[in-house]
């Protein structure tokens, strides 16, 4: 999963990003809304973190920009306490949550799982498929009820396709979701994550559809 925070602040921004980092997410990072805007109009982000006072473009019309282009990515906007108007405002230009500052990342960790998960279609913060379980709250991975240790990659990786079971993810759109814009990417490592994944899981619920990328199904309904 991989999220785009647009904060000015910089001490804040650095605390989001290593936060979200923490937690197993790809995080890139925009300082002011013109490069927010930028970023979020043409990277494909799995949540977005907005504050709403922002340099060059404030939150609230980057916002609307993308929802005028037709960009659906979830959005929580940062917003200061007692602008109630901030709230509607936000909400009104396509808002999907908000927090009011000064807050506890752990509340913006909270509601960015949420978020994800519910854009994917899920309502319990648990993901589950055949034996394996992800917790997208703990970021652990069990396989019957047993820990399993995966890195942060591999991790993002069992993430996204387990937030997506049942759709076939091309290797491309895997790779725009795994890494931050500054990562050198090379979609060929993605085949190496995905075999050692699989042999750590040992279970067989991710598979390799030929030519067309990977997808995680209950045991049952392999393709
Ligand atoms: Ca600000």
């Amino acid at each position: 999963m991989r999220l785009l925070v647009v904060e000015d602040d910089p001490d804040l921004r650095r605390q989001l990003v290593s936060a979200l980092e923490d937690a197993g997410y790809a995080v890139d990072a925009a300082k002011d809304g013109e490069e927010g805007h930028f970023l979020g109009d043409t990277e494909p982000y799995d949540a977005v973190v907005l504050d709403l006072g922002l340099p060059i473009i404030d939150g609230v019309s980057v916002l609307e920009k993308w929802r005028r282009a037709g960009r659906k990515m979830p959005v929580l906007i940062l917003t200061a306490r007692d602008r109630w108007s901030d709230k509607v405002a936000g909400f009104d230009a396509g808002a999907d949550d908000y927090v009011a500052k000064p807050f506890h990342m752990e509340e913006v960790l909270a509601r960015i799982r949420a978020l994800v998960r519910r854009a994917a279609g899920h309502a319990t913060s648990e993901l589950s498929v055949g034996p394996v379980v992800l917790d997208t709250k703990s970021s652990r991975v069990s396989v019957d009820g047993m820990p399993v240790k995966l890195t942060s990659l591999e991790f993002r990786l069992l993430s996204y396709l387990m937030h997506h079971k049942g759709k076939v993810v091309s290797r491309t759109e895997l790779v725009e979701h795994l890494y931050d814009q500054d990562f050198d990417r090379d979609s060929n490592t993605v085949e190496v994550f995905v075999g050692r994944l699989r042999k750590k899981l040992g279970a067989d619920v991710l598979h390799t559809v030929r030519g067309m990328g990977y997808t995680v199904n209950e045991p049952d309904d392999a393709p």
